[in-house]
């Protein structure tokens, strides 16, 4: 079995990465981050973290990784899109070309407004945590559709949060932010993983739902 069929990778060309990888080191899975191709071999699942998905997709063409992503979706391999990386992988993107398009979904880019409408909630998802999970906004695209194979995890207001289908999860808000690896786990146990069980509030105590401008904590 190739080594890396435990591990999943973060896609590190711009945004959000770091953060993703720490939070898989810490419910235990092993995690690295993915620049080329190549490094996409063997891996259980990819992350496509939030940041610009404009400049995310300029470089994943320019890099040859967006039909390696397509060429291991095809082979089986999970993706999770947080925020930007949902953007990417909608099959349709209101008003603007789709990238990926890779999930029955229609998101609108931007559509809470500008960064300074940013914010943190929190808000239960039965089928990922008991209790409800803290979520981070940062000019995030709202889920605005979803295709029969889909399953929603998380229905908010007027838009779709979370949602799923049987190789891919999208979330428009930002778990790597969060004290909560709620998410993470879920995404790992959709990667056929193991994962450690740990205690979530531990990260960060102090996490409020008006604190979203306060990301840092350290373990
Ligand atoms: N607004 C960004 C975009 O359209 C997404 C923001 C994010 O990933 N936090 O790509």
């Amino acid at each position: 079995m190739n080594a890396a069929a435990g591990a999943i990778g973060v896609l590190d060309l711009q945004g959000g990465v770091q953060e993703h990888l720490d939070h898989l080191r810490r419910i235990g899975v092993a995690a690295r981050p993915v620049k080329r191709a190549a490094e996409l071999d063997g891996l259980a699942g990819l992350i496509i973290p939030g940041g610009e998905s404009t400049c995310l997709s300029r470089l994943l063409t320019i890099f040859g990784l967006d039909d390696a992503i397509r060429q291991g979706y095809g082979n089986g391999l999970k993706l999770w899109g947080t925020c930007a990386g949902a953007i990417l992988l909608a099959r349709e993107n209101v008003g603007e070309m789709p990238f990926l398009g890779l999930m029955d979904i229609a998101v609108n880019r931007n559509a809470f407004g500008s960064q300074l409408d940013s914010f943190n909630r929190d808000a239960l998802a039965p089928a990922v945590a008991r209790e409800p999970i803290p979520l981070t906004f940062i000019r995030a695209p709202k889920i605005v559709q979803a295709g029969p194979g889909v399953r929603i995890l998380l229905q908010l207001d007027d838009y779709i949060a979370a949602a799923e289908d049987d190789q891919i999860l999208v979330t428009v808000f930002h778990p790597e932010l969060t004290p909560s690896l709620a998410f993470h786990r879920y995404f790992a146990r959709k990667c056929g993983l193991k994962v450690a069980e740990t205690d979530d509030a531990a990260l960060d105590p102090d996490w409020t739902p008006q604190s979203w401008t306060r990301f840092s904590y350290h373990v």
